[in-house]
């Protein structure tokens, strides 16, 4: 088998590094010729709507994915003429858009934090009106690590909110006071098969994904069964082939979700040593048609993101069960330019290695 990758950032990297396991060659297509992926398998440099680039992609590919949401969706779908794409054009186009994804979540049953539209700055005083302050504005596309939202708590900074998202059509979000963030990740194969893994606890800053913990502490066996069901219902409505995952804010036994990513997702990184089958290897099972691997975790595992710098790579290694993985960027602030993963069988134990390495990376 052959995968075509668009994008060959982190994600794309680790996904070449499981095909290389399981004899699945990948290719992956990016326009930086130095980026994660071109260093651990061959890459095709272009941007992601040059049709000749995607061309020579499909040229190497008996099946191509994609290892973000922001390609181009037009693109995406002449492609698909020509080779199958999973996940398939509809799972990219409702990943883009918080709206879609909105209306997505609803129409399955999963409750959405209250949110009004707000399509220019003139109908942003109606929105504050319906939601209440505090609330958060956030961009419809192209947010991400929390690019593109601003927290209004004050309506008369809503004018200078709007401006700082860059005056582009955005959604006003209630602040949800939530117990916990934690993700779901599921995989589904080209015949319809489900797995998903225990759900994980993620800690953001700034709003970026920190560290995460699985299982999360505290989800309890209802909130994992409701958190797969909504999953399962998403993947069925889109007839997605393929890793999803959903961010949830949950309170209580309650859970709201927040948004989805069509693909492998940060908070699956800790999969590759702390699960039976990683994120990245069921993902590539999926998209080709083979059997899917387990889900299953033994004890508990962790995954802290270095983000902006390097710790001592044997500072790391010293920790018993640290797994470190870089993914061979220039450190930028607020770059994630690798992570650790940590197992245990006892949580607080766990815990407090965890500590140990974030201290590692803030002082990197
Ligand atoms: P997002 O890009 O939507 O995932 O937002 C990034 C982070 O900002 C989330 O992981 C949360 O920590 C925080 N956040 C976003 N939306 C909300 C909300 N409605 N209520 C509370 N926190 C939020």
């Amino acid at each position: 088998m052959r995968v075509g990758i668009i994008g060959g950032g982190q994600l794309g990297r680790m996904l070449v590094q499981a095909g290389a396991d399981l004899g699945i060659a990948c290719t992956t297509l990016d326009p930086n010729a130095d980026s994660p992926a071109a260093r651990v398998g061959p890459a095709i440099v272009g941007a992601y709507d040059d049709a000749d680039a995607l061309a020579s992609l499909a040229a190497e590919a008996d099946v191509v994915t994609y290892e973000f949401e922001n390609v181009p969706v037009a693109g995406v779908r002449a492609l698909a003429e020509r080779v199958p794409v999973h996940p398939g054009p509809a799972s990219l186009e409702a990943g883009q858009d918080r709206l879609a994804e909105k209306h997505l979540f609803t129409e399955v049953g999963l409750p959405v934090p209250l949110y009004a539209e707000v399509e220019d700055l003139a109908s942003l005083p109606e929105a504050i009106e319906a939601v209440g302050l505090p609330a958060v504005l956030k961009s419809r596309r192209l947010g991400y690590d929390g690019k593109g939202q601003v927290v209004i708590a004050d309506a008369a900074l809503a004018e200078d909110a709007w401006r700082r998202i860059g005056e582009v059509p955005a959604l006003l979000e209630a602040l949800v006071p939530f117990d916990q963030e934690v993700s779901i990740l599921s995989v589904r194969g080209r015949d319809g098969e489900i797995r998903s893994w225990p759900l994980v606890e993620n800690e953001h800053e700034e709003g970026i994904l920190r560290r995460s913990f699985a299982p999360a502490r505290g989800a309890e066996p209802p909130v994992q069964a409701a958190a797969e069901a909504h999953a399962r219902a998403i993947l069925e409505r889109l007839d997605h082939v393929g890793v999803l995952a959903i961010e949830l804010f949950r309170v209580g036994e309650e859970l709201f979700g927040n948004e989805m990513a069509p693909r492998v997702h940060n908070s699956g990184h800790w999969t590759i040593e702390g699960a039976e089958t990683s994120q990245f290897e069921n993902h590539l099972r999926a998209i080709c048609g083979l059997p899917l691997g387990e889900t299953t975790v033994a004890g508990h595992a962790a995954m802290v993101n270095l983000i902006g710098g390097v710790p001592e790579a044997a500072e790391v290694l010293r920790l018993p069960g640290a797994h470190l993985h870089l993914y061979g960027k220039r450190p930028l602030p607020r770059r994630k330019v690798g992570h650790v993963t940590l197992r245990g069988d006892d949580p607080r134990s766990l815990w407090a290695k965890v500590l140990q390495v974030s201290e590692l990376a803030a002082d990197a």
